[in-house]
C-alpha cells in the first residue's frame, strides 16, 4: 500500500480530480510507477491557495500526519499557460521541510496541450522536459485518451 496527497494549481481549484483519478486507476501518467497489483490511497487532495501557492507551505503536513509517503503535484501545474514557474521551489520545499518525496505530475499530459505547448517557449525554457520527464515520454494514444 502506498499513501499519496495530490497538490493541484490554484488555477483549477474546483476541479473534480477526474483525470487524476481516472489516471489513478488506470496507472498511467505519473502513476504508472505504481505496479497495478499494488493498491495507492488518496490520503489528500487540496490545491496550492493560488499564486505563489502559500497552502504548498503547510498542506503536506496535514497529508502526512494522514499517512502520505508521497506528494504529486498535479499535471495541471505543468500544463497550464503559462507552467507554474515555482514547481522545483514546491518540491524542494516539501522534500526539505517534510522528508516527502516529490513527484510531478498525475494524470497523463492531454495530447491537445502538448500539441500547444511545443509552439511556446514556456517548457524548452523552464527545463520541462527534466522535470515532466516522465510524463512527456507516455505514449502520445495515452495522451490523446486524456484529452
Ligand atoms: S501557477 Fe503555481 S502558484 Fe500559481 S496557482 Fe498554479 S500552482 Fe499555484
Amino acid at each position: 500500500m502506498t499513501r499519496i496527497g495530490i497538490i493541484i494549481c490554484g488555477r483549477y481549484q474546483s476541479c473534480g480530480g477526474g483525470k487524476c483519478f481516472r489516471a489513478l486507476r488506470e496507472r498511467v501518467g505519473a502513476f504508472a510507477r505504481y505496479p497495478k497489483e499494488d493498491p495507492v490511497e488518496v490520503v489528500g487532495f487540496s490545491y496550492c491557495g493560488g499564486c505563489p501557492g502559500g497552502n504548498v507551505e503547510s498542506v503536506p503536513e496535514e497529508m502526512k500526519n494522514n499517512g502520505a509517503q508521497v506528494i504529486h503535484l498535479a499535471t495541471g501545474l505543468i500544463v497550464g499557460y503559462p507552467p507554474c514557474p515555482r514547481i522545483r521551489e514546491f518540491k524542494a520545499f516539501i522534500e526539505a521541510r517534510y522528508g516527502l518525496p516529490v513527484v510531478v505530475g498525475t494524470h497523463p499530459i492531454p495530447l491537445k496541450y502538448l500539441s500547444v505547448h511545443e509552439k511556446l517557449p514556456f517548457w524548452t525554457d523552464g527545463g520541462m522536459e527534466d522535470l515532466a520527464a516522465d510524463l512527456l515520454a507516455e505514449d502520445r494514444a495515452v495522451m490523446e485518451a486524456y484529452n
